[in-house]
């Protein structure tokens, strides 16, 4: 587990003239396992504050901490961050045990710490009994906690959730709202989670941080939001 501090963060995509700003100076502290919803309307800078953290996208000023450690200059592999993304890609040729195994193999974990790792997750999952099967042979919440095995089984330090509900009919959000809270109780990971939805926010979030336009408007828990919108 790990903290986050956002110091002064500053986001412009391109350079010189044409430079456009898209986040305004971000500052937040987040604490060791704590479940953070980044809410706000389309285009207000969420994705791209998600991506500075994960790495995937460069921070043009200010600084990025995971547990202490100043990340700006970091590879996303040497940030201790798993990515759960909107659209769940398992390879479609290899069993649920060797989607979740493959990272690891590929990162030379020995054999029998990748069967515990694996196992581990299986059973947070409930996927114990599904691990031979292809993701074919999977329903679509099934194949859901399949790719949420492969975030944890590499033990981030933190979670990074891109609107993952946001394509899925009403019963399976429902379904994997509950999943997510799950996880972060067993394994009380630091999450940033962001969505568009006020509701999801509201329901999720430990805090949330409201985005408008580029700039934090508002940093707190759902009733501190509510009441002093
Ligand atoms: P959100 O996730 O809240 O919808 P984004 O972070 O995707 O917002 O986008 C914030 C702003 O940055 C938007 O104005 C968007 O058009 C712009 N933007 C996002 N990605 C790029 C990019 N790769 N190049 C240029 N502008 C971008
Ligand atoms: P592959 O992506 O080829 O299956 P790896 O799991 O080793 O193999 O990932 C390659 C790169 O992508 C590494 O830098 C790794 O840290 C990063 N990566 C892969 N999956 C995730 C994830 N869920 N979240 C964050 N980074 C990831």
């Amino acid at each position: 587990m790990a903290s986050i501090e956002f110091k002064n963060v500053i986001k412009r995509y391109g350079a010189g003239p044409k430079a456009n700003q898209v986040i305004h100076g971000v500052n937040a502290d987040i604490a060791d396992g704590e479940f953070i919803v980044i809410v706000g309307p389309s285009g207000c800078g969420k994705s791209t504050l998600l991506r500075m953290v994960a790495g995937l996208e460069e921070i043009s000023g200010g600084t990025i901490s995971i547990g202490g450690r100043v990340v700006n200059q970091l590879e996303p592999a040497q940030r201790d961050i798993a990515m759960v993304f909107q659209n769940y890609a398992l390879y479609p040729h290899m069993s649920v045990f060797e989607n979740m195994a493959y990272g690891l193999k590929i990162a030379k974990v020995p054999k029998e710490e990748i069967r515990a790792r694996v196992d581990k997750a299986a059973a947070i999952l409930e996927l114990g009994h599904l691990l031979e099967r292809t993701p074919r042979q999977l329903s679509g919440g099934q194949r859901q906690r399949v790719a949420m095995g492969r975030a944890i089984v590499r033990q981030p330090k933190v979670f990074l959730f891109d609107e993952p509900l946001s394509n899925l009919d009403a019963k399976l959000r429902a379904q994997t709202r509950l999943e997510i809270e799950k996880l972060h109780r067993e394994l009380g990971i630091t999450s940033l989670f962001v969505t568009h939805d006020q509701v999801e926010a509201m329901t999720l979030a430990q805090r949330m941080i409201v985005m408008n336009a580029g700039r934090m408007e508002q940093f707190g828990t759902p009733e501190e939001v509510y009441h002093h919108p």
